[in-house]
């Protein structure tokens, strides 16, 4: 008989019952570090007091009035955005997904506008995630995400990850806009070198095709920057914000420049709860708190100590670990044992981590955990490796 919940997902046996900063408690009361903050979303943390503070406050005051009127939290939160970033305008959404979704809408209107309307391809990445829906998963293109769903929304090109060079070669003025993740996530923690980033952004340049980052994942502080492409030095035309940008509030946005958006006007595109007060109050205090250039130092600081714990952890289990890869406090351990057995070994240690392709898991802690967490989380990892060699000695 099918569950009650529509069974889309492998979930494991554990049971949250509360949240408190670094960590989660299990119904059974076990205490577990989260290095996976819900998939990079608890930025701040679980139950951090300031955003509690701001949600309750924004409860009594206002939930909800839809955007067929003005919205301050919203305006408020746009405003920051645009401050912090490249962008001039934001819309919001309420995830990764719909973020997607508009901007593969809002590239193609552009060059509708344009007076080009047959300009829609859009080149992306193979083992790239973009999110679910139809247009999401076209983008994405595995033949895991597609195949099943019926006719596939086309015109999108899929290039093996990092090969600049055919990229230089299917970019053309049937381009309309280049889709990447500077780090891939569900990819693999797959970082784009800058050099890399700064050529795609010269490729745009040369065809006039527009660049669309997806930072729902490597975004809002993950890398020690606000967004990761900074570390590049380069702008996109577009850019895909979710996950953390709620800090566990359903929140996403797409970011965009005032040419890039210059065809989504009123009419064009909208949404029923995006821009909501609730999540754009929250939205606002999180990008307050973690744009702060103390904040964002401090991430680079933590981060430089758990890759260099990281480094050490590999070294002493070479049969389970073949070597760290990411930035800032978006970190892959890619595996020898089997990725899900690590993330097992991980439940029983009682540190949460979260499996990704290329046979790795994903380090993606909240970004203020602190030294201590730190030492302790690379102590209870150190713990599963342990595991994992008895079991392969015994075996
Ligand atoms: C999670 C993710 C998405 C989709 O976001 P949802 O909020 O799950 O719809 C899109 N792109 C990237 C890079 C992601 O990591």
């Amino acid at each position: 008989m099918i569950p009650s919940v529509l069974p889309t997902y492998n979930r494991a046996p554990l049971e949250f019952v509360k949240g408190e900063g670094s960590w989660l408690v299990e119904r059974d009361g076990r205490r577990f570090l989260d290095l996976g903050s819900g998939i990079a979303v608890n930025v701040l943390g679980h139950a951090h007091p300031d955003l509690v503070a701001t949600l309750g406050e924004q409860a009594q005051k206002l939930w909800h009035v839809s955007n067929l009127y003005r919205i301050p939290e919203q305006e408020r939160l746009a405003d920051l955005l645009v401050e912090h970033t490249f962008a001039d305008t934001v819309f919001f959404t309420n995830s990764g997904t719909e973020a997607c979704e508009l901007a593969v809408k809002m590239a193609r209107k552009y060059w509708y506008e344009a007076g080009d309307p047959e300009r829609v391809e859009i080149i992306a990445s193979e083992g790239a995630f973009h999110g679910r829906s139809t247009a999401a998963i076209a983008a994405a293109g595995s033949e895991k995400m597609v195949k099943g769903f019926g006719p596939v929304l086309g015109g999108f090109t899929h290039l093996p990850w990092g090969d600049i060079a055919a990229l230089r070669d299917a970019a053309s003025d049937r381009t309309a806009a280049i889709l990447i993740e500077p780090i891939q996530g569900e990819g693999g923690i797959r970082a784009m070198p800058d050099e890399d980033l700064r050529a795609i952004r010269a490729i745009c340049d040369a065809t006039g095709a527009l660049l669309i980052l997806d930072e729902v994942q490597c975004g809002m502080g993950r890398t020690g920057r606000l967004f990761a492409h900074e570390w590049a030095g380069i702008t996109p035309d577009i850019m895909m914000v979710a996950k953390g940008i709620g800090g566990g509030f359903p929140l996403g946005a797409v970011l965009a420049s005032e040419g890039a958006a210059s065809g989504m006007t009123a009419g064009t595109h909208g949404s029923t709860y995006g821009g909501n007060p609730l999540g754009c109050a929250v939205g606002a205090k999180v990008v307050e708190i973690v744009a702060a250039p103390d904040f964002l130092a401090q991430v680079n600081a933590r981060a430089g100590a758990l890759r260099q714990k990281l480094e050490a952890l590999v070294a002493a289990h070479p049969e389970v670990f073949e070597g760290v890869r990411g930035a800032g406090l978006m970190l892959g351990l890619v595996c020898k044992a089997p990725n899900t057995d690590v993330v097992r070994a991980g439940f029983d240690a009682q540190v949460i981590t979260v499996p990704a392709a290329d046979n790795v898991i994903r380090l993606l802690p909240p970004l203020n955990i602190t030294e201590d967490e730190i030492a302790t989380a690379v102590e209870r990892l150190d713990a599963a490796a342990t595991q994992i060699e008895s079991a392969l000695s015994s075996c």
